[in-house]
């Protein structure tokens, strides 16, 4: 981080980048990144605003006596000028903003299972259920007060899959990797990343046993691939709380645990929502 010297300590919170601020992720404005976009003061509109990007409603977050659109910015957004939909009682407004281009890398895998890259006519129809069942509980919205921000890592680990790789599968293209990969072994307690309600507890036919965690406002977290799940729906978890263990249930070549984020609908990386992470004790460092 580059401060400039001419701040002073007492100005030092007005001098540091939104990444520092502890109620809000790290923004990119690139596909599969966070927009944060500043809006009124809070001080002087007590009212909370609304926003609406691409028809779907937008995080609102105070911080800083100001009020922040945190906007989930999907790996399929052409790059160039986007429009943000505001609106503060009864007055709307546009507020223009510039996603970057951002070039994934390529990650070939192969696959010793081909039923899960060819599928069966079963298979077929079982997993675009799922699909549409996932799409439906990714478009969840919650109103909530308290929405936390700063996210633990939900387990320590070598991460093996970045968010964006273009992926192939026994050289197949297949949809981007929308996630994040921590390799453990199995068995590994999985910790809820923020404070929320379990959305859905499930075993679907590519992520295997899914956890869904519902943060508020459109923040959504989902655990895969896991080997016991010991919440169930409509459960409130605590930040850093097990919610189960990890295993390689689903399309995995190893155990690993698969972690996406969503947010007003969209997956995004969810390393830029990481603050702290669990410590060996299970204690947040
Ligand atoms: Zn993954």
């Amino acid at each position: 981080m580059h401060l400039n010297k001419s701040c002073l300590i007492t100005l030092w919170l007005a001098c540091v980048p939104f990444s520092a601020h502890a109620a809000l992720p790290e923004a990119q404005s690139v596909p599969g990144g966070i927009a944060i976009i500043q809006l009124e003061n809070a001080i002087t509109h007590k009212q909370k605003p609304q926003a609406w990007f691409d028809k779907q409603p937008v995080l609102i977050q105070k911080e800083l006596k100001q009020w922040y659109a945190v906007i989930g910015l999907p790996l399929s957004t052409p790059p160039g000028w986007h429009k943000l939909n505001v609106k503060l009682g009864n007055k709307t407004r546009m507020v223009d903003f510039r996603v970057r281009k951002k070039k994934y890398p390529e990650q070939h895998i192969t696959l010793k299972d081909n039923s899960k890259v060819e599928l069966s006519p079963e298979n077929e129809t079982r997993a675009v259920g799922e699909i549409a069942q996932i799409k439906q509980l990714k478009h969840q919205w919650s109103e909530d007060d308290n929405t936390d921000l700063g996210f633990v890592a939900p387990a320590e680990g070598p991460r093996s899959g970045n968010f964006g790789l273009k992926r192939f599968f026994n050289g197949k293209p297949r949809s981007p990797h929308a996630g994040l990969d921590i390799v453990v072994p199995r068995g590994t307690p999985i910790h809820a990343a923020s404070a929320g309600t379990v959305l859905n507890v499930h075993d679907y036919f590519f992520n295997g046993n899914t956890i869904f965690i519902d943060h508020g406002n459109g923040l959504i977290t989902m655990y895969c691939h896991m080997d016991q799940m010991d919440v169930k729906a409509g459960d409130h978890v605590e930040k850093g709380q097990a919610i189960g263990l990890s295993g390689m249930t689903g399309r995995a070549t190893g155990p690993h645990l698969h972690w996406s984020v969503i947010l007003n609908g969209a997956m995004v990386n969810p390393a830029l929502f990481i603050q702290k992470e669990i410590g060996k004790n299970g204690a947040i460092n």
